[in-house]
């Protein structure tokens, strides 16, 4: 990543999401806001949301969309097989978990659908959007290019030690397994995976360690 751009983080809601925002050139390019987008709005006032997308369609990374977009007059993006779900994502509780849903509300419909080889830019940066199905059916990764080389937001598919959970409605194992090959693959070693939950990683990191991570990982209980 090139040293003028420059990566916020804000820690938001009730199961603690990361969500991103991507500075370059002035551009800020806005990942996850899973609550609190008024706030997150607020505090990027000294530059110019130009896009804010979505991992994927789960409450926690998409209940601030409505707000953020509202401040900042920015359009919105998520794959377009989460979109439909991500509307409706303050009913389709994501977690098994008794969320306190205050301040959260259902997106917008989206401005942009986003497919696998999609691109988004922002400033001198660009992402490439990388299909990841298997957390839920439409997760997307976004692969950093141009002066975004070497940074890739990662969702809930790859958590630093583990990945998102397949128990839950559209969660698949058998896709995740396939998505963390192919992903493995596609990016590399030396890429810092920023998660959706938790601290960083890289993903020489997590092929050397995670143990899903590994062509034949097998995963039985959902618990964590
Ligand atoms: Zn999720």
């Amino acid at each position: 990543m090139a040293d003028k751009d420059e990566i916020r983080l804000f820690v938001v809601g009730d199961i603690q999401t990361n969500c991103y925002a991507y500075v370059s050139a002035g551009e800020c390019l806005v990942v996850d806001p899973g609550a609190s987008g008024a706030r997150i709005a607020e505090a990027l006032s000294d530059v110019k949301v130009t896009q804010v997308v979505a991992t994927h369609r789960h409450h926690d990374h998409v209940g601030g969309v409505r707000a953020l977009v509202e401040a900042t007059g920015a359009p919105w993006a998520i794959s377009a097989d989460d979109a439909e779900l991500a509307m409706r994502a303050m009913e389709v509780s994501s977690h098994d978990l008794s969320v306190v849903m205050g301040g959260l509300s259902n997106p917008p419909e989206p401005d942009r659908l986003l497919f696998e080889g999609d691109v988004i830019e922002v400033g001198t940066a660009s992402f490439e959007v990388l299909a990841a199905p298997g957390h839920t059916a439409g997760g997307i990764v976004l692969l950093g290019h141009g002066s975004a080389e070497g940074v890739a937001f990662v969702g809930d598919t790859i958590f630093a030690g583990g990945c998102g959970r397949c128990d839950l409605m559209g969660g698949d194992w058998g896709k995740m397994k396939k998505t963390l090959v192919r992903l493995s693959r596609l990016i590399d070693p030396a890429v810092t995976l920023l998660c959706g939950h938790g601290p960083a990683t890289t993903m020489g990191y997590e092929v050397a360690t995670n143990p899903y991570m590994r062509p034949d990982a097998e995963r039985e209980s959902w618990s964590d």
